[in-house]
């Protein structure tokens, strides 16, 4: 309603305008206002003040709409990302795509703003073309013919600056990538430290410096087309513009109806040169709503199916000949890996980098599935489970954890969500992974804000107790396995110790597996499963291992002697 009265409003105060100067000239010199005189100012000043209403409302509106779809559309992209598994995210296409998503996310915004000003600039352009056909019907066609030139450039425009856009996400991933560097403190001091600073300076400008170059290319050249089809839409205004000043001189027309009709002409260009631009920026924009309908469309591989059910707790875990081959890699990362893992059993896995341990773990939590064979959980294909129930009996340190720039609290109770606010639950996860007592030193103790991004006061942990907060966040879940990659590397001596011996005492019903490269650690272990180059080469304990004289026994030789 708004858009129709914003088209409609001008040309209504044309035409009052027009009828204004008529009355004027008759009017002229005699000093008498005419009761038509007043009529007409009267519905001139309501035009110009309902205009003034009508343009707020529009403002208000139109930021309403525009800011909550930007929201909705964000959130909608979250979602989307979410729902994906991790070997449809690691695609580079995929990446691509959802960098190109989060990049233009204005754009269903300005989609809004496009259809609402198309809305309004065809009742305006209507008007204007009623109220020109009243001088000449043959001039009015001629014009909106000399219009079409540029109709056409546009659309060429929009095809053209898609396929850029498309190449453009693919540079813009980078130019993120370099930007990131300056804004994180990990990084920072790396580019302190080796004082490469400059040098990611200078790549991040040369790339993105690429990246404006070719967008201005396509602005030159819209810009030149466009300004060679708005001469044809100008030469049959200025044919017009003559046409009407002499039916003015021949008496076929008033001065009210010049002004009527010039003004008319100049404004009928102007919104369909502008509408025209409007149409342009919509099919735009609707490429965008491919790539959002692209991502929706893509079917992750790992997904719960129809009759999935829920897993309670595990009890057995049985890998049989598991091989995976990670995309694109010419060698599995796991081949033929077989063993069984009871409930309570605690289990370490060793082996020299790139062994296949965190791969294995990986496919564990189906993160990946197995290229061949098949992990079975209580008897059943570990697929036959509900993935959320599966991932929630199983708790997890990675190495590369999260550092959450939010309190303790939250650090660690997003480990178990519905714990988030049990602070008996948090505090004892703590004691576990042996944080606590340096949490209970803090200003704000469990509310103390970790980082500085958002808060000047924030407290930056060390290394290692950042390890510890992040021990705490699988600790917290009451998780049937517990699943820890290189949960020591970055603790202290007395803090491994005595974290390891709180793992070991637990309750003997949760099933524990540890990687570790400190075999001082991991020889109380049950069991202790050997890889190298992605096979499962010995098992057993400590003391059968040793005895055996195989790689394990080398790799702990080599931990105990000394270096000269
Ligand atoms: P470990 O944990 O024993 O050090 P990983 O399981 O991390 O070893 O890695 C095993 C092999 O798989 C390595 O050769 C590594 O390069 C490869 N790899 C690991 N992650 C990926 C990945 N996301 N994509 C491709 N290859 C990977």
């Amino acid at each position: 309603v708004l858009q129709f009265l914003i088209g409609v409003i001008p040309a209504a105060e044309l035409f009052v305008a027009a009828q204004v100067i008529d009355e004027l000239a008759t009017l002229l010199g005699t000093g008498v206002w005419s009761e038509k005189l007043f009529f007409l100012i009267l519905i001139g000043l309501c035009l110009l003040g309902l205009q003034r209403i009508v343009f707020s409302f529009n403002d208000y509106l139109t930021e309403y709409l525009r800011s909550f779809l930007h929201l909705a559309v964000n959130d909608r992209i979250h979602r989307m990302v979410l729902r994906l598994d991790l070997p449809t995210l690691e695609r580079a296409s995929v990446h691509t795509l959802i960098t190109y998503l989060k990049d233009q996310s204005w754009r269903p915004m300005q989609m809004v703003y496009s259809v609402f000003q198309t809305f309004g600039n065809v009742v305006a352009s209507v008007s204007y073309v009623i109220l020109a056909a009243t001088f000449s019907p043959i001039f009015t066609v001629l014009f909106l013919a000399a219009v079409l030139p540029s109709l056409i450039v546009s659309v060429w425009a929009v095809y053209f600056g898609s396929k850029v856009a498309w190449g453009k996400a693919s540079l813009m991933k980078q130019v993120w990538y370099f930007e990131s560097l300056f804004r994180y403190r990990r990084s920072l001091i790396e580019l302190m430290i080796h004082n490469v600073g400059a040098y990611f300076a200078d790549r991040y400008k040369t790339l993105f410096g690429d990246v404006i170059h070719r967008e201005m290319e396509i602005e030159k050249k819209r810009l030149g087309a466009s300004a060679f089809t708005n001469l044809g839409a100008f030469a049959v205004y200025a044919i017009v513009y003559i046409q009407i000043i002499r039916s003015v001189l021949v008496g076929a027309s008033t001065i009210g109806q010049f002004t009527l009709y010039v003004g008319a002409f100049v404004n009928l260009e102007r919104f369909l040169v502008s509408q025209v631009w409007q149409l342009a920026m919509l099919l735009e924009h609707t490429k965008y709503l491919d790539s959002f309908r692209e991502l929706e469309e893509i079917i992750p591989t790992i997904k719960d199916t129809a009759e999935a059910r829920e897993l309670e707790s595990i009890e057995l875990i049985e890998c049989k000949d598991v091989t995976y081959t990670y995309p694109h890699a010419e060698t599995p990362a796991l081949s033929k890996v077989s063993f069984t893992l009871h409930e309570g059993e605690r289990v370490a896995l060793v082996g020299e980098n790139g062994a296949g341990k965190s791969t294995l773990v990986k496919l564990l939590l189906r993160l990946y599935e197995p290229t061949r064979g098949s992990i079975f959980i209580n008897g059943r294909d570990y697929r036959e489970y509900q993935l959320v129930s599966l991932r929630k009996q199983m708790g997890v340190t990675f190495q590369d954890f999260l550092e959450l720039s939010l309190s303790v609290k939250e650090n660690i109770g997003v480990g178990e969500l519905s714990s988030l606010d049990d602070q008996a639950a948090i505090e004892q996860a703590a004691m576990r992974s042996g944080i606590h007592e340096r949490v209970m030193a803090l200003p704000k103790k469990y509310q103390t804000i970790l980082g500085h991004e958002f808060n000047e006061e924030g407290i930056e942990l060390s290394g290692g107790e950042w390890q510890k907060i992040a021990l705490a966040r699988s600790l917290i879940k009451d998780a049937s396995l517990l699943i820890l990659d290189e949960p020591t590397a970055a603790l202290d001596a007395r803090s491994e110790f005595r974290f390891f011996q709180e793992l070991f005492r637990r309750a003997k019903k949760q099933t524990l597996l540890v990687i570790s490269h400190r075999f001082s650690s991991v020889r109380i272990a049950d069991r202790i499963l050997v890889f190298k180059d992605g096979r499962l080469i010995e098992e057993g304990s400590h003391d059968t291992l040793m005895k055996q004289l195989g790689l394990y026994e080398e790799l702990f030789s080599l931990q105990t002697k000394e270096i000269h």
